[in-house]
């Protein structure tokens, strides 16, 4: 039986089809390549196109014998998704709705679902836990935390199994060094910094320094993709293996401020990686990090590339090698 991987040729998904392959797994992929690259892609059984095409998507189920879907494909971009919101609501949600509809009509019982810090909002404690309150502060949360409830009535409803894994901030690069990460443009802070110090960018413009913060800038818990990767694994051997749904934040439990980020980077690359004080980001919590007890004591999750070190060396291995990303 295969693994369907919606939204396979991204960052983090083609990270996780990296990871099941290597774990023996048959992968199909389906993906639009609107922000994926086909280079990020192992497996050969690829789908190009998108979700709310539901003839492709038909016959991707009925072409194969699917045993669960590892579903990524959506927006992600918190800025973008306050400035656009119907588009959150359509590429995310209704999409969503679309794969859970083929999923019932094909008799696929079991989803891993990629979700997010942002279900939070802004946090009550920290570490986080999955119990606490959740309340978004922007469409691209809302759309998750809908999808999560949604998966919650389709549980009820048709019987459908699903594990939501709500990641922190995803970094670093596969450790063989053929994949990494590539956004278009580029936004994430660990990208952006090293690519300063490769020379593609004049200077990094840190979004506030007035938070309430030791000095006084924005603290996140950075999670290396291939344990992430290696979660949605997990994640698919807990829902072979007992019935019912379940929610796991997914970070290293520590936070470092966008200053620390910065220190360990210079350190690495050997560059002094310029900077400047810019405005405040909309929507941007001073502190998230994750308690990620829950992970590691239901699904016998450890992360393994656990330091800021570790995970800044792996995207600067991959940023040297390929400082154009997947463009040749
Ligand atoms: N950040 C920054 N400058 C940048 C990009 C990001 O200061 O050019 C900060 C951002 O405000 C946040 C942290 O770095 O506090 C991580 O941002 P990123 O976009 O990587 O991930 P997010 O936390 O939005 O998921």
């Amino acid at each position: 039986m295969a693994v369907l991987v919606t939204g396979g040729a991204g960052y983090i998904g083609s990270h996780t089809v990296a990871e099941f392959m290597a774990k023996g797994e048959e992968v199909i992929v389906l993906d639009n390549l609107q922000k994926g690259h086909r280079e990020a892609v192992l497996t050969e059984t690829f789908y190009q196109g998108d979700i709310r095409d539901t003839e492709l998507l038909e016959r991707v189920f009925i072409n194969h014998d699917i045993e669960a879907v590892i579903h990524f494909a959506a927006d992600s971009l918190v800025g973008e998704s306050v400035q656009e919101p119907l588009k959150y609501y359509d590429n995310n949600l209704i999409t969503a709705q679309r794969l859970l509809v083929c999923m019932v009509k094909y008799g696929v019982r079991k989803i891993v679902f990629s979700s997010t810090a942002a279900t939070y909002g802004e946090p009550e404690n920290i570490p986080i836990r999955e119990t606490d309150r959740k309340e978004p502060t922007n469409p691209y949360g809302e759309t998750k935390l809908a999808i999560e409830t949604m998966l919650r009535w389709c549980e009820q409803a048709y019987g459908t199994q699903s594990v939501a894994l709500r990641y922190f901030n995803a970094a670093g690069a596969h450790i063989d060094g053929h994949i990494g990460e590539d956004h278009r443009p580029e936004s994430h802070l660990i990208p952006i910094i090293l690519q300063v110090a490769g020379g593609q960018r004049k200077d990094l413009a840190i979004y506030g320094d007035d938070y309430p913060t030791a000095d006084g800038t924005c603290i996140r818990d950075y999670i290396h993709v291939t344990d992430l990767a290696n979660a949605h694994w997990l994640a698919l051997q807990k829902l072979r293996q007992t019935e019912g749904s379940a929610a796991y934040n997914l970070g290293n439990g520590e936070g470092f401020s966008v200053r620390e980020v910065l220190e360990k980077a210079r350190e690495i690359t050997g560059h002094s990686i310029p900077m400047q004080i810019a405005p405040r980001r909309v929507g941007d919590p001073a502190i998230l990090v994750a308690s990620s007890i829950r992970a590691q004591e239901e699904l016998g999750w450890k992360p393994e590339f656990n330091s800021l070190g570790q995970i800044i060396q792996s995207a600067w291995n991959w940023h040297k090698n390929h400082p154009n990303g997947f463009v040749k």
